[in-house]
């Protein structure tokens, strides 16, 4: 790339926050990931200035930047790691807040982990030499000089001292000095090396391109080096570990994980899959259809959620594998995996939302549907369960899970066919708040203390309801409720066990068709 276009690509932010330093008399310079992303001809997600200006001349140098809000500070310094972010008018998002940090070297490395005291630099030099990949150790340097007609001038200089750019032309992941040093001092390094892996290795136009490689000592160092990961936060090795799902090559970033011995320490479950042999619906191992279902989900461009849900899915099944060939079975896999899931995903200190959603479709990521075998009412039982706001993100995991086991079955024609069932019954009541009388309604109507069987009596109604969604009217719903008022509590509770099992149909029947087919 010529220098005129890197200079193009430069948004007037940049310079103008490179200008308003060095007329200060600081050195500044956009540096590491912008960089790496301006040559690869990608756009920067955010920008970088490193400067030898320290944080309290950066603040005081930008404190009322913005046109916008000119009385409020534009600065936010808080005093971690020498970065102080500063907020622009921008209204690009890569823009808003620009990060401006202090040259420095980091120290106290002593455990393995992101050093919690820093230490300024003087030198660019040795701010880039702390920095972990070569190609994410690279800086501009960005010259503004008024030529003899006082016409402002700006030049622009790639500097590159650890072969930066030669690593990216031959699409190497290297880190600065020495491999073993380097994850030695943080072991997140080893996470960010896959995940750069993933995320520079990407689709295009629907195919796997480009092929970039982590380079042989830095892999070694990564294998040597790997149980250092334990000593990690949670939080930071979720936080790599969801760029890498999120990622384009997040597959190749899941093999990668595992091949370099990190993924023992971020979901030591998924590899109780490796080597085991499914029955003669799948070709491939569990953990090699649990990486190809991720893989699609990824090439659809699936959800966070959807991802993790297709990679865990068959979580479960080392652990409930019955039998050897191809009449093994996997009873349960999918309560099993749930359970699994949870525990992995609260490990990893993921949010509440997230493990909710992801062990919901790990949990009924197993739905069986036939065409005519299926009641109307065994439609909405499943709606209820799953919720209908689940469906769509279900069928999507069914999806992968399905194209994932490399011998996909004629399901298309089913899947239409449950979708124009779904719609049918889709305004049906499926929950007791959709019923047409509550309950305050029968405490009032059957004069009943507040209570568990209010809440039983309810569970009955929708029950009927959902058998025959005409019932739900007012008078038919008082009658069937003075009916049901006369039962005991016991009764009442065998109703609700009745109700379960029948909610079970869409699993059950699952289970008996594999074992009619295999006659067992
Ligand atoms: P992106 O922002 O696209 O995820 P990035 O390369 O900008 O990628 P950041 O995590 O934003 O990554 O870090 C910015 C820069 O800081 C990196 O390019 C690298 O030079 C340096 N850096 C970040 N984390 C580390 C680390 N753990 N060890 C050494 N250097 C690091
Ligand atoms: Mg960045």
């Amino acid at each position: 790339m010529s220098k005129e276009i890197l200079l193009k690509k430069i948004p007037k932010e940049i310079l103008e926050v490179v200008k308003t330093l060095n007329q200060a008399g600081f050195k500044a310079h956009p540096v590491g990931g912008c960089v790496r992303d301006l040559i690869l001809n990608q756009e920067p997600k955010d920008w970088d200035i490193a400067t030898d200006a320290l944080p309290e001349e950066i603040q005081k140098i930008f404190f009322d930047y913005r046109k916008s809000e000119p009385q409020k500070q534009s600065t936010i310094y808080e005093n971690n790691f020498g970065t102080v972010g500063l907020k622009t008018d921008s209204l690009k998002d890569s823009l808003k807040l620009i990060e401006i940090t202090t040259f420095r070297i980091e120290s106290d490395y002593s455990d393995s982990r992101h050093p919690e005291k820093i230490k300024f630099a003087k030198t660019l030099e040795e701010d880039l030499a702390r920095r972990d990949f070569t190609i994410n150790a690279m800086a501009l340097e960005i010259k503004n000089e008024k030529d003899k007609n006082k016409k402002e001038n700006e030049e622009i200089k790639i500097i590159d001292i650890f072969g930066g750019l030669d690593d990216l032309k031959n699409k190497i992941i290297k880190t600065v000095g020495n491999s073993q040093d380097r994850f030695g001092e943080d072991a997140l390094r080893m996470m960010r090396a896959v995940r750069f892996l993933s995320q520079l290795n990407d689709y295009s136009g629907g195919a796997r391109s480009s092929s970039w490689t982590i380079e042989e000592t830095t892999q070694k160092a990564i294998r040597d080096n790997a149980y250092l990961l334990g000593k990690i936060s949670k939080e930071r090795i979720r936080d790599e570990f969801s760029k890498t799902i999120m990622s384009d090559g997040a597959e190749q970033g899941v093999r990668a994980l595992q091949n370099l011995g990190l993924m023992k320490y971020i979901i030591p479950e998924l590899i109780e899959g490796i080597g085991v042999a499914q029955n003669k619906h799948h070709i491939y191992t569990v953990w090699e259809h649990n990486v190809l279902a991720l893989g699609y989900a990824v090439s659809k461009k699936y959800s966070f959620e959807i991802r993790l849900a297709s990679l865990l899915h068959d979580v479960g099944k080392p652990r409930t594998k019955n039998g050897e060939g191809a009449n093994s079975t996997f009873y349960q896999h999918e309560y099993v995996g749930a359970k699994m899931t949870k525990k992995i995903l609260e490990d990893l200190k993921f949010s509440k939302e997230v493990v909710e959603k992801v062990v919901h479709l790990v949990r009924y990521h197993l739905f069986y549907y036939n065409v005519g075998e299926v009641t109307e009412a065994g439609v909405r039982r499943f709606l209820a369960r799953v919720g209908p706001e689940n469906v769509d993100d279900l069928l999507k995991v069914r999806e992968a899970d399905r194209i994932g086991s490399g011998v996909p079955k004629a399901f298309p024609y089913k899947l239409r066919h449950l979708l124009f069932m779904i719609d049918k019954v889709k305004r049906d009541p499926i929950s007791p708040k959709m019923l047409k009388i509550n309950g305050n309604d029968l405490i009032k109507n059957l004069s009943l203390e507040p209570g568990p069987k209010v809440g039983h009596i309810l569970n009955a109604l929708l029950e009927i309801v959902i058998e025959d969604p005409l019932k739900n009217k007012k008078e038919i719903l008082e009658k069937e409720s003075k009916a049901l008022n006369k039962l005991s509590i016991k009764e009442l509770e065998n109703l609700r066990k009745k109700a379960e099992n029948a909610k079970e149909e869409f699993e059950v029947s699952a289970e008996k068709e594999i074992k009619k087919k295999h006659k067992v």
